[in-house]
């Protein structure tokens, strides 16, 4: 069975797109094959993968709402061998209302990714979650195995987790057996300064298990290789960023599933 991975943290800008898509693109990279489920109407992933996303394209919202099959909605990314994109249009933002209505609405995503891999072999699924936890968020977690949070090295950086934490529990419980958080991520780290040190430290010893050992720097080629439609590894592969990531994506594949 592939590694399906959410990247959840309900704050926005901490790094959860940049994360699902530097990772994915490490693990390509590493020769594994790669599915990444954009499930945030914004498209960010998508973007950065450089697939079509404008309204109208087909993609995450006709999986989950209209129960469409993964494979006739996904793109293959122009510059990464064995990594594929379910896209997420604007029209993903209808999904939660479109949702209300559909018969087991929180299974939607896992029922489609498990038909999938019944025809289609993957070695991860990456899932990008929008910054809320609604019912996009809630499909994210009920199709997924492993949790993963980015954690942005500033201010307030485990703010919102604690409520996280409770989430998955609750899916957990009702929704989700399998649910684990594996792994942490420290995000945007900026060795020059003491505060990502302090919230450094402390993430790590809040999940000790769980951080990986490697944090991403702070890094301009990171913030602008989605303007080029790419991960930051086809941008700019020497560049700190992307060596950090392709090295997180190799600790997590080293790691395997089980903490
Ligand atoms: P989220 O998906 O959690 O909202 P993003 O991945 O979109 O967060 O990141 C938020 C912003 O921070 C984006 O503009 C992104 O380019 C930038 N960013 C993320 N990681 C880094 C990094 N390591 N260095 C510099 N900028 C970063
Ligand atoms: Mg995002």
């Amino acid at each position: 069975m592939p590694r399906v991975i959410v990247i959840a943290n309900q704050k926005g800008g901490v790094g959860k797109t940049t994360t699902a898509v530097n990772i994915a693109a490490g693990l390509a990279l590493g020769g594994l094959k790669v599915l990444v489920v954009d499930m945030d109407p914004q498209g960010n992933a998508s973007t950065a993968l450089g697939v079509e996303h404008q309204e109208g394209v087909r993609g995450t919202y006709e999986v989950v709402v209209d129960g469409e099959p993964v494979e006739s909605v996904l793109q293959s990314c122009p510059d990464i061998p064995g990594l594929w994109v379910v896209p997420a249009t604007i029209d993903l933002a209808g999904a939660e209302i479109g949702l209300v209505a559909t018969v087991s609405r929180e299974t939607r995503l896992r029922n489609a990714l498990a038909d999938f891999f019944t025809k289609y072999y993957v070695d991860y699924v990456l899932i990008d979650c929008p910054p809320s936890l609604g019912l996009l968020t809630l499909n994210a977690l009920v199709a997924a195995r492993e949790i993963m949070i980015p954690i942005q090295c500033e201010y307030y950086a485990l703010e919102g987790v604690t409520q996280l934490m409770r989430t998955i529990d609750l899916v957990k419980g009702r929704l989700n057996d399998d649910l684990r958080l594996t792994t942490v991520l420290l995000t945007m780290f900026d060795a020059r300064t003491n505060l990502s040190s302090q919230v450094a430290d402390q993430v790590r010893q809040h999940f000790a298990a769980q951080t990986l050992p490697t944090a991403i720097p702070r890094s301009v080629r990171v913030a602008e290789a989605p303007s080029y439609g790419q991960t930051v590894l086809s941008y700019h592969l020497a560049s700190a960023g992307a060596q950090a990531y392709l090295t997180a994506a190799r600790e997590i594949a080293e790691r395997g599933a089980h903490l």
